[in-house]
């Protein structure tokens, strides 16, 4: 069997087998398969899929890729994932409130790849943070402080990373299973064996469907069932932005408001995730549970955490920059807001300069958009409806974002 005959067992259909996935897959990282031919079975497996053996196979050479951490001294930590959306800080807010309340919260994440940065970025937006942890670095952190917001360290499933940039340009990061296969392998290298699955479902996620959702978040249940994981997959609304703020800087300024007290529907998403990984850990009622919770944000321990996280890892939170530009944008209508639509506003944001499409763009911290009307509110003519922080010109189409009748 050769690279070939592996593409053409997928074109038509048929299953491959570990060997054969072990072939084309640590072939690519060892560089014997080429670009060219990777990119054609990654499309064949876009098109015809992959049954839940291959996924569970093709998890394992991930995972085998690279390095494990290894949590078990620990007790139980806890991780969390998003799939990603427009002003999804929840992980800036989600880790302070769990590790306020006793549990240990080791937490990798990746960089931003689209229209707004990710929790890397939003956390590199605080002059100083070291996002780059050692292994080492982590396993002191949290013995010391619960928690640790870090960049996925070089050797943690290298093997994501390289296919990881070739789904990107190869128009085949559409794939359910590999999906699957790219969050599931980083959440197990990690270690923690009680992890929370954030699946994003609207216009402005990965996902834009239901379908969709479900069965992605069915083949990360069959995976965790393979590797004796406890995963609570949730799957959440992104047809709307995540708050009020978009944009690095801004988003962390608006997880410090929501943690010193802030109320809103983030707070209330906030609240019920980090519910549920308390009651699983803690073994509590789901009641018990919510009222660690709120008397963490109410104390303002999940704040003290939070800032103390930061300063272990040398961020200036006094320094943090956001631009003085600010155009506000206005209503030429009345009525009531029906929608801000969240794909939309994103690309808004790219264009201030808060995202980036390829690997090495640079990204302005400091730019980004503050939200000032909320869906159902009722505006009037000349109502200011969102404020840009920008640092350049900018050209924008409101009534493709705020959709008022
Ligand atoms: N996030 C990941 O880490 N991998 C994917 O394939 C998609 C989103």
């Amino acid at each position: 069997m050769n690279i070939i005959d592996i593409i053409n067992k997928k074109r038509l259909n048929e299953n491959l087998t570990k060997s054969e996935l072990e072939l084309a897959f640590n072939g690519y990282l060892n560089q014997k398969i080429r670009d060219y031919q990777m990119s054609s079975l990654l499309m064949a497996i876009n098109i015809n899929g992959l049954n839940d053996e291959e996924v569970i196979n093709l998890t394992e050479i991930f995972i085998n890729s690279g390095e494990k951490l290894d949590f078990s001294n620990f007790g139980i930590t806890a991780d969390k994932h998003s799939t990603g959306g427009v002003g999804d800080k929840v992980t800036l807010i989600m880790g302070p409130i769990l590790a306020a309340c006793g549990v240990k919260f080791p937490k990798m994440s990746g960089k931003g790849l689209g229209y707004t940065g990710g929790t890397i970025d939003k956390l590199e937006s605080i002059p100083g943070y070291n996002v780059n942890l050692t292994k080492e670095e982590i396993y002191k952190q949290i013995e010391e402080i619960g928690i640790s917001l870090s960049s996925q360290t070089e050797d943690l499933v290298p093997l994501d990373k390289v296919i990881y940039d070739l789904r990107n340009s190869s128009g085949t990061v559409m794939s359910i299973p590999l999906i699957a296969i790219s969050i599931m392998s980083k959440k197990i290298a990690c270690g923690s064996k009680i992890i929370l699955i954030d699946i994003k479902c609207g216009s402005g996620a990965l996902l834009k469907n239901q379908v969709e959702a479900n069965e992605l978040s069915r083949i990360m249940q069959v995976i965790a069932k393979h590797f004796n994981l406890t995963i609570i997959t949730e799957i959440t609304e992104m047809d709307y932005p995540l708050g009020n703020n978009i944009g690095n800087a801004l988003e962390v300024v608006e997880a410090l408001d929501i943690l010193n007290g802030k109320k809103g529907e983030l707070t209330d998403l906030c609240i019920s995730l980090s519910t549920i990984i308390v009651q699983v850990i803690k073994k509590l009622s789901y009641e018990d549970a919510r009222s660690e919770v709120k008397e963490v944000l109410d104390n303002k321990k999940a704040y003290q955490k939070f800032l103390e996280v930061v300063k272990y890892q040398g961020g200036k939170i006094d320094e943090l920059k956001i631009s003085s530009q600010i155009i506000e944008i206005k209503s030429n209508k009345t009525g009531i807001l029906k929608n801000i639509d969240a794909l939309n506003i994103s690309k808004l944001a790219f264009s201030l300069g808060s995202g980036r499409l390829n690997k090495d763009d640079v990204i302005d911290y400091s730019v980004g958009i503050e939200l000032i009307k909320a869906r159902n509110d009722q505006v009037k003519i000349d109502d200011v409806l969102c404020k840009l922080y920008v640092n350049k010109p900018v050209t924008i189409n409101a009534d493709d974002i705020f959709i008022i009748e």
